[in-house]
């Protein structure tokens, strides 16, 4: 990839960071944890297409040391779950073997499971030692009759956040518009109700919530073309120029795709959520308002009310248990906001929030949400968490799994929030998950265990225990 490709992704217009700086996104400070690679960034945005051979150009390391990082689950293919990597070594650099490595690997990956596609993923070597992915997955393509997208996502290019957009742009060249989707099934068609068409953009299916909501859109006569890329397949990415309204659930991740096929295809979106009952209820309305169908309109309203009412009725008890608790909630993929949206509906009080990763659009819902006197963090140093649960007498931390430590070892509660998590939490029926997963920690008898003094230190006077001691 060249320089002035990258400098073009950096420099996202959709994306709110832009008008402050054309950095993609926050680089982090020294010392503080980076985060992923740009090849990290890219091949967890395309992961979760479940029925296409994902091969990692490059040392087994990089492989070796993400796959797999998201939860996300397919209902069918779980070719996705297979890892692939060439296996560059320091004797394939030396001899200049790297391009026929590949070529080679694809050939298996071909012969051994026949793949819809393969979707090669450079690294950091290949990248330095000048190896040509994309020829290499144009003769293979025309060798084995199979489309093979190079993603040019070397580590070395940036953070995350630009892997994410790399991985979009491969989708949207190479990908987007090379087929049509099939015409609606007799079964899914219903007198008087228009089928629309839409995508779901940067939806991961982690821990399939996803599930909680696809019913829906099939009640309300919402087509979903495709999610890119949670329970994804080859074939539905190819059709995502036929939509007639996106919605972008990730705030950052795959922006780029969302406001091509706009340009491209005149294709509206809206940013979304589906955390919260709130939220659902206005991802659905969005739906309706950029559709423009009376009728959808109206069973969409329909549909809320119902759900709202039922839903409502079976958190209250939930919410009795769960009232005036105090949240720090640290995030770091998922939207800050809907979260806070989503812990608010069950009656908790967000006392602070992380905005590390955020975007500037994130923090006004944010100030919208939690008033002007919110107390933001951009410090996700444990350090700095765990002092802030003290000053802000937080009563349990909800964040990413790699503060799970950080939180258990300082005996406070802890609810992991982001990508590897086993429960999901989208929808109206994901709330009930959300809340009981919140019960369980906040009430499990163990903290008032391990806060007491231990048996043998009875003799030192400890009056009492302090959170983060
Ligand atoms: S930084 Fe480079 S070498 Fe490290 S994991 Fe990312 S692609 Fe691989």
């Amino acid at each position: 990839m060249q320089a002035k490709d990258i400098a073009e992704l950096l420099n996202e217009p959709a994306c709110e960071h832009n008008k402050k700086e054309k950095s993609g996104c926050a680089r982090p400070k020294p010392g503080a944890t980076a985060g992923g690679c740009s090849f990290d960034g890219a091949q967890i945005a395309l992961l979760p297409i479940a029925d296409v051979a994902h091969i990692v150009h490059g040392p087994i390391a990089c492989a070796g040391s993400s796959w797999e990082g998201r939860g996300t689950r397919s209902s069918g293919p779980s070719l996705f779950r297979i890892g692939m990597t060439t296996d560059l070594t320091e004797q394939d650099v030396i001899m200049g073997r790297g391009e026929k490595r590949l070529f080679h690997s694809i050939k298996q990956a071909v012969d051994s499971y026949a793949p819809k596609a393969v979707f090669v993923y450079n690294t950091c070597v290949p990248a330095l030692t000048g190896d040509d992915i994309g020829a290499v997955c144009k003769a293979a393509a025309e060798k084995f009759g199979v489309p093979c997208i190079p993603v040019d996502c070397a580590g070395f290019y940036g953070t995350k956040n630009l892997g994410n957009r790399i991985a979009g742009e491969a989708m949207f060249k190479y990908v987007v518009g090379t087929a049509e989707p099939l015409p609606v099934p007799p079964e899914q068609q219903r007198p008087g109700i228009t089928v629309h068409d839409v995508n779901l953009i940067g939806e991961y299916n982690i821990a399939g919530e996803f599930w909680n909501v696809a019913p829906l859109f099939d009640e309300l006569g919402l087509r979903i073309l495709c999610t890119l890329s949670g329970d994804g397949r080859f074939r539905e990415v190819q059709t995502m120029h036929r939509a007639k309204a996106n919605m972008v659930v990730c705030a950052k991740a795959l922006l780029n795709v969302a406001r091509k096929l706009q340009t491209d295809y005149k294709t509206p979106y809206f940013e979304g959520s589906f955390y919260g009952v709130t939220d659902t209820s206005m991802a659905f309305r969005e739906f309706a308002k950029l559709l423009n169908d009376p009728s959808l309109t109206e069973r969409t309203e329909a549909l809320i009310a119902r759900e709202e009412a039922k839903i409502n009725a079976e958190l209250d008890p939930w919410r009795e248990k769960l009232r005036g608790k105090r949240v720090l909630l640290y995030t770091g993929g998922v939207k800050s906001w809907s979260i806070v949206s989503a812990l608010q509906d069950l009656g908790l009080e967000v006392v602070a929030t992380g905005t590390n990763k955020s975007t500037e659009e994130d923090k006004a819902r944010i100030r919208e949400i939690m008033g002007e006197k919110t107390r933001m963090i951009t410090d996700g140093s444990p350090k700095a968490l765990l002092g802030a649960v003290k000053e802000y007498q937080a009563d349990i931390l909800i964040a990413g799994g790699r503060n799970m430590y950080t939180a258990l070892k300082a005996r406070i509660p802890f609810l992991d929030i982001n990508q590897e998590r086993e429960f999901g939490y989208e929808g109206y029926s994901g709330m009930i998950e959300l809340a009981r997963q919140l019960a369980l920690t906040l009430q499990s008898p163990v903290w008032e265990s391990v806060r007491k003094p231990s048996p043998w230190a009875k003799a030192v006077a400890v009056p009492g225990v302090e959170l983060g001691a």
